[in-house]
């Protein structure tokens, strides 16, 4: 029998511990969250992109741990917005700012935008994830994309974030009307996750 090879989390979110066990589980990882670790601090994500945030958190695990770690970021990119939120996505309302309050801020952002442009505007948007894995192998970083449009209101008492106002192209389903396995086949994080396993493996 082969041995299972420990990859190690840098995260205290537990649902994205256990989608991502599941995952690497199928294809005989054991992931083990870096909280399980003591000694670890929580590495402030304070980079200008989703990339530097990966890698400071995986660097940073990998050092303390010695065993291969991965970290992710995701962000919001909203055209008319020039980007935000972007790599301030979770704390685009203030510092401790809760998702409702992060949504409201963009749905205010947004409507003052066509209010100064005097016409509605195109409300396409974008959810990007990036996955580095550092280990002595090396560095690596995976991405992943989910192209889409903010809806004018919210939609569905499902998932978190900016799921209730983010519809993904081609589905007539905002992610939070939809069920988390037809999220988790389509989402950015899903697709990033797809390619970390598609290197792994
Ligand atoms: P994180 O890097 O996964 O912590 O994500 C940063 C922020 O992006 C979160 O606080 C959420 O507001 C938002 N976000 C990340 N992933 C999703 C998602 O799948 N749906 C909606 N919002 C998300």
């Amino acid at each position: 029998m082969t041995e299972r090879k420990t990859i190690v989390l840098a995260t205290k979110n537990k649902h994205k511990l256990a989608e991502l066990q599941a995952v690497l589980a199928n294809a005989g990882f054991d992931l083990r969250s870096a909280f399980e670790f003591a000694d670890l601090q929580e590495v402030v994500e304070d980079g200008d992109t989703l990339e530097a945030n990966a890698l400071k958190k995986a660097r940073y695990t990998f050092e303390m741990t010695g065993l291969p770690s991965l970290a992710d970021d995701t962000g919001l990119e909203v055209d008319a917005l020039g980007g935000a939120p972007g790599v301030y996505s979770a704390r685009y309302a203030g510092e401790n700012a809760t998702y409702a309050q992060n949504v409201e801020r963009l749905m205010f952002d947004l409507d003052r935008h066509e209010r100064r442009q005097f016409q509605t505007v195109i409300r396409s948007a974008r959810f990007r994830t990036v996955i580095a894995m550092v280990s002595d192998e090396g560095e690596h970083v995976f991405e992943g994309v989910c192209e889409g449009q903010i809806t004018r209101n919210l939609r569905g008492e499902g998932g978190f974030g900016y799921d209730p106002v983010f519809l993904p192209k081609g589905h007539q389903q905002t992610f939070a009307e939809m069920d988390s396995t037809t999220k988790n086949a389509i989402s950015h994080r899903g697709r990033a996750v797809q390619a970390l396993l598609d290197f792994l493996t």
